[in-house]
């Protein structure tokens, strides 16, 4: 019976195609990378599952070129934030911290270029987002967007700008390493300062895996992770890791076959990293009153603890936490709405979706969006534990004794409102309902 458990924990055939993926160069959404890594994972599906293909669709492309940011005389060391527009701007330079919400409001920054952190103070009562921070900088007329890394270590943070009605931002934007952001909070208030950002702009492609296992039924699990990463590093833990790992469930789930009786259908998406156009684009598309429920790994290498961000339904908190029962490992379950990956394309339409990631504690995205997001941060036993844990959970959630029910979106909306993840949703022109 728990054989498929020895041949996981010796497999080398997901951390293999990680490697493959990691050493692909960038897979930026619309890429010639990015298309390598989604046919090389269609190919790596191919080995195990049947229907294995590609689904392209069309995205607004952005290739970083070079960026520059001088404060008072001094060049400080940046990079651009995806989807920035290639301009320049120049104004008063402002340190407003943290960027939360009222900080915004209180203060008119016509004309400014604005620093924020990348965090938000342990008392504030929510995260706040990138993009949140970078509309409400743009609403209030700053003319530039400097973010501010609060992890140490001389890294500057990437992460995408941009929206679903206008792909490309309104003003330039950067990132700066911490010890940058300290320099210039510390002696540069005040002075001027000029942002350039130059990027390529145009049509570009990007594209989807797809595969299936299991018996041919209407409904189907889907089992998804997204296979575009930032250009600046190795993609390894968001989200070569998730991709190698639909790529391990798919040799696992083909051998264990016979035990499923619903379709599992694999989906790597592409450009997950510049607003969820993949998962958006093929939730448009799919039937989704078929889809018993979406299994999105995204982040779940980076530590040895799984974790699982549920949005409010309760069968598949207690599905994840049944897995991690059995086989006496730890998980830990957050029941609160995620709509930071892709799994939210299709839980804002109602359908039940858990966000399946690692628990890092305090560290939070760690390595994640810098340069330093590299293959040797992992590691092969996490990898092969991680893998046995959601093939389980996969089985579990494809059997017949499983059931979920899909919410109305209203009540997904409500929730979000509730749990105060409707501002910055609304902020950044994300809102679905
Ligand atoms: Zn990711």
């Amino acid at each position: 019976m728990s054989d498929w458990i020895g041949r996981t924990v010796t497999s080398d055939t997901g951390w293999e195609h990680l490697e493959r993926l990691v050493d692909v160069g960038s897979r930026m959404a619309g890429s010639d990378g990015e298309r390598a890594a989604a046919a090389a994972t269609r190919d790596a599906l191919a080995a195990h599952a049947r229907n294995a293909h590609l689904d392209e669709f069309d995205i607004r492309g952005w290739t970083r070129e070079g960026s520059a940011l001088t404060v008072g005389d001094d060049d400080h060391d940046c990079i651009a934030l995806p989807r920035s527009p290639s301009t320049a701007a120049s104004g008063e330079f402002v340190d407003l911290g943290a960027g939360l919400p009222e900080q915004f409001e209180s203060r008119d920054l016509t004309g400014d270029v604005v620093m924020v952190t990348s965090d938000a103070p342990s008392w504030f009562e929510r995260t706040v987002h990138r993009r949140e921070k970078y509309y409400r900088a743009a609403e209030a007329g700053a003319a530039g967007f400097v973010f501010r890394n609060h992890y140490p270590g001389g890294l500057a943070p990437t992460g995408s700008v941009g929206s679903p009605d206008a792909p490309i931002g309104p003003i330039p934007a950067v990132g700066v390493s911490k010890e940058v952001g300290a320099r210039l909070a510390r002696r540069h208030d005040g002075d001027h300062a000029t942002l350039s950002v130059d990027a390529g702009i145009g049509a570009a492609t990007s594209q989807n895996v797809h595969a299936d296992v299991g018996p041919d039924t209407d409904a189907e699990v889907l089992v998804t992770a997204h296979v575009d990463a930032h250009d600046i590093s190795e993609g390894a833990m968001d989200n070569g890791a998730g991709t190698a790992m639909v790529v391990e469930l798919a040799r696992i789930l083909a051998e264990r076959e016979d035990e499923l009786d619903t379709r599992v259908h694999f989906a790597c998406f592409g450009a997950e990293e510049v607003g969820l156009l993949g998962s958006q684009y093929d939730a448009d598309a799919r039937a989704l009153d078929d889809v018993t429920a979406v299994l999105n790994l995204d982040g779940v290498v980076a530590a040895r603890t799984l974790s699982a961000t549920t949005s409010g339904f309760d069968a598949l908190t207690d599905a994840v936490e049944a897995v991690g029962a059995r086989f006496d490992h730890p998980v830990s379950v957050d029941p609160s709405i995620g709509s930071h990956s892709d799994h939210w394309s299709y839980v804002a339409r109602g359908v039940p979706g858990v966000h399946l990631a690692s628990d890092t504690g305090d560290i939070g995205r760690g390595w994640g969006h810098t340069a330093a997001d590299t293959l040797d941060k992992l590691e092969v036993r996490t990898f092969r534990e991680q893998a046995v844990l959601v093939a389980a959970l996969a089985v579990d959630v494809a059997d017949d004794s499983f059931s979920v029910a899909h919410a109305a979106p209203a009540d997904v909306a409500a929730a979000c409102e509730e749990q105060g993840v409707a501002p910055g949703l609304k902020a950044t022109g994300d809102w679905p309902f």
